[in-house]
């Protein structure tokens, strides 16, 4: 229980457990049952090992859901079946053989362990979530440089690589990551996240590195296929241009928002509600910048903002955010503040919509 409650505190959530049956102090079938009494740990799968059957064992096992009961000797194949059973997405329905073989290769490249490289909460929390509810691992890094440390210490099969990051950006990590390979003679897969807005983005992530890149706001659909292009060892693909970007004007268009968000309104109001709090404290940082007249900085928050806020789907902020990245970027601070001011605004109408959303995704959980 204490493994669990710390993985999850710290956000590395555990995604199976196996547990003997006998155990001394607490067994295998009352620390499930405790396990199951909270809310967090209602669906991780747990497997039950035990080794005598006991009488009324396996009735309590089934009234856990998300679960399975081995006795032992347990032969490995049949606790892989079983481990296959509980992680696949699919309900474990009557499966032909073919179907089963197509799952255990699918299970066996969804234990891929990605290093996601992205300094924006909200955008780090959306691609964490919908990877991880695809099966696959995720670990955080902040900055380029964060990003080099965890290849240092950990094994990764392949890199998100946002471009736009502080300290280190996605462009000086690739090239670093690829100047190391030429001794080592490795290749670790990179998906450069590159923002749609700038053109000839795609061209230059190429040419530092990236084996395939995905344009932000990140859309559900457009990253897990370009992750089965990478498990595939497939050639870059071709993109959607502009399949669901939110509708121009929209304080907050929810149902864009839910197209790219795999229709999980939770994940979206947990997005919205973080992003609220990120927007007020981005929209502190932009005034300072202007203070200070730092045109670079300036640059680069609104381009957090625009980046955010579609993720979202608050196409107004985006755009009031897009405007003062393209000012910012010309180096002209001249009508900056009118241009801010514009940007609060819409923060400001967004803001109660936010609430709103919030409010109504509570309704549906109640009724
Ligand atoms: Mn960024």
């Amino acid at each position: 229980m204490e493994v669990l409650q710390r993985h999850h505190t710290e956000g590395r959530d555990v995604r199976l457990i196996v547990t003997d049956v006998q155990m001394p102090q607490m067994d295998g079938l009352s620390l499930a049952e405790n396990i199951r009494r909270q809310s967090a740990f209602s669906t991780i799968p747990i497997i039950l090992i035990s080794s005598s059957v006991q009488q009324g064992e396996p009735s309590r096992c089934r009234a856990l859901g998300h679960s399975a009961y081995l006795s032992k000797p347990v032969q490995p194949s049949e606790l892989f079946d079983a481990m296959l059973d509980m992680l696949s997405i699919k309900k474990p329905a009557a499966q032909t053989k073919a179907m089963r073989t197509a799952e255990a290769t699918s299970a066996r490249k969804r234990a891929m362990k990605i290093l996601l490289a992205e300094d924006n909460a909200v955008n780090r929390k959306l691609a964490k979530t919908l990877l991880e509810k695809h099966g696959y691992t995720v670990v955080n890094a902040e900055n380029g440089r964060e990003a080099l440390e965890v290849l240092g210490r950990e094994q990764i099969d392949l890199i998100l690589m946002d471009m736009q990051m502080p300290v280190m950006d996605g462009f000086e990590a690739m090239r670093a990551i690829r100047e190391s390979e030429r001794d080592s003679g490795k290749h670790i897969r990179i998906v450069a996240l590159t923002a749609h807005a700038m053109k000839g983005d795609r061209a230059r992530c190429l040419e530092a590195g990236a084996d395939d890149y995905v344009t932000k706001p990140i859309r559900t659909t457009e990253l897990l296929a370009a992750l089965d292009r990478s498990e595939a060892g497939a050639p870059v693909g071709e993109v959607a241009a502009g399949s669901a970007s939110a509708a121009p004007g929209a304080i907050l268009d929810v149902q864009r928002a839910l197209q790219r968000l795999d229709g999980d309104s939770e994940l979206l109001e947990e997005l919205a509600t973080l992003f609220a709090d990120e927007g007020v404290k981005n929209i502190r940082d932009i005034h300072e910048a202007f203070a200070a007249a730092d045109a670079k900085l300036l640059e680069r928050l609104a381009h957090t903002v625009k980046g955010a806020s579609a993720n979202i789907g608050a196409a107004s902020l985006s755009h009031a955010a897009l405007v003062l990245e393209e000012l910012a970027r010309s180096g002209d601070l001249t009508n900056a503040a009118e241009k801010i001011a514009a940007l609060e605004r819409e923060l400001a109408r967004l803001l109660p919509a936010i609430k709103s959303l919030a409010r109504k995704t509570a309704d549906g959980v109640r009724s």
